[in-house]
């Protein structure tokens, strides 16, 4: 059975200023930037919102290219959503988890690539990241039937957690196979597929030829070349709050991706103590730690979604520790008693940091 190697992310390339700062208004240097709107194309996908952001170059063939870019991204988000949704019996991932049987099951490419960064990311976050967890996931209530806030019972939670270990599935990318070493193992890739809808997306565009974007999927954002104004894509990495949406960190980003998974969004709470939908396959329970939120850039969004997941299940500590080995840039955002938070920031991701707060949110420009 022979698995593909992911690749090691790239961190960022530093950005340049493109080309001379007088050429950015001033045609003749190939590739002006001209202060125009960008084209947004907005729509609904895997269960949350999609925006992809672009900026002609100036290049006469953009308006082509991007009379072509709405229907080849709602077509290519829509292919992830019906491959790799639990929310859609009939969809392939739902058809392998209902494969109750210990033969390999024929799967896409797609399939193969995202069981294949999966598999990267458990094996380098210790199994924190694992897609197996769906079972776990489904009885807190964080999946497609809502269990209103019920608790699982131990035993329950005891008898899920056999079902869960990354190593259950075997992947066969020669054969385009996955396999299950227990008949009743059950995936899920919500923390990896919006990110690689976000890549296949960013594809797409590339292959349009389209030199500036912003393509982002739910909270996964992705950025190529420059905004309007000819500058990085300012994203801001947002204060962990469940009401408000207000910027904590602006971060200047041209060619990568940045990921932020939380546990103030998706939770519930009872007696007073708060119920997650990142769950620890080791306990089989919502993680109790402090880390409020963990951001990650690098150059592919498939990886920063699932790594930003394994951050958060790991707990700041543990997280902190591993993206300074790996040289990643990442963020955290820890509670503190007093209702404000600790920051931790690995130096590669100090490097990518502009303004302090900003004022207003921004995607894009
Ligand atoms: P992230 O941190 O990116 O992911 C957290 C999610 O990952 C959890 O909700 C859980 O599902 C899973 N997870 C928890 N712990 C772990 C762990 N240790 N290792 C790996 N994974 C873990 N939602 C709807 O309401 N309706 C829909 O129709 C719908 N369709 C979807 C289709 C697809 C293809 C996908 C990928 C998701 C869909 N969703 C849908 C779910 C929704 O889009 C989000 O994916 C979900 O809310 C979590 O994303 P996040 O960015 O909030 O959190």
């Amino acid at each position: 059975m022979s698995t593909e190697e992911y690749s090691t992310p790239k961190p960022c390339a530093p950005f340049r200023p493109v080309v001379c700062a007088t050429c950015l208004f001033i045609f003749g240097c190939g590739r002006a930037i001209l202060n125009t709107n960008p084209v947004v194309i907005e729509g609904t996908t895997m269960g949350t919102t999609y925006s992809v952001k672009l900026v002609s170059s100036g290049d006469t063939k953009d308006p082509a290219r991007f009379a072509d870019a709405p229907d080849i991204a709602r077509t290519v988000l829509q292919t992830i959503d019906n491959m790799m949704s639990t929310y859609k019996p009939d969809s392939e991932l739902s058809r392998f988890n209902q494969h109750k049987d210990t033969s390999p099951f024929p799967v896409s490419r797609e399939m193969i690539e995202v069981f294949t960064i999966a598999r990267r990311i458990s094996d380098m976050s210790g199994g924190a990241f694992d897609i197996t967890v769906g079972p776990l996931v489904n009885a807190w209530g964080f999946g497609p039937e809502n269990r209103g806030g019920k608790i699982p019972t131990d035993s329950e939670i005891d008898a899920l957690k056999q079902r869960v270990g990354y190593t259950k599935i075997v992947i066969d990318s020669d054969a385009s196979t996955l396999r299950k070493t227990q008949p009743d193992v059950y995936c899920d890739l919500s923390a990896i597929a919006k990110g690689y809808g976000v890549d296949q997306v960013a594809k797409a565009l590339d292959s349009l030829g389209i030199a500036n974007y912003l393509v982002v999927v739910g909270g996964e954002v992705r950025a190529k070349g420059v905004n309007a104004q000819g500058h990085p894509w300012q994203v801001a990495v947002e204060q962990p709050d469940a009401v408000e949406r207000t910027p904590y960190r602006v971060v200047s980003l041209s060619n990568c991706a940045i990921s932020t998974s939380g546990d103030y969004r998706n939770y519930f709470e009872k007696n007073g103590q708060r119920y997650s939908h990142e769950i620890d396959p080791k306990t089989g329970r919502p993680v109790t730690h402090r880390l409020a939120s963990a951001s990650v850039v690098v150059d592919t969004s498939a990886f920063t979604d699932a790594f930003a997941t394994a951050m958060m299940v790991l707990g700041p500590e543990k997280a902190y520790d591993l993206a300074l080995t790996r040289g990643l840039a990442v963020f955290l955002l820890i509670r503190r008693e007093d209702g404000k938070f600790d920051e931790r920031q690995t130096p590669a991701f100090a490097a990518l940091l502009t303004a302090p707060k900003a004022s207003v949110i921004q995607q894009g420009d």
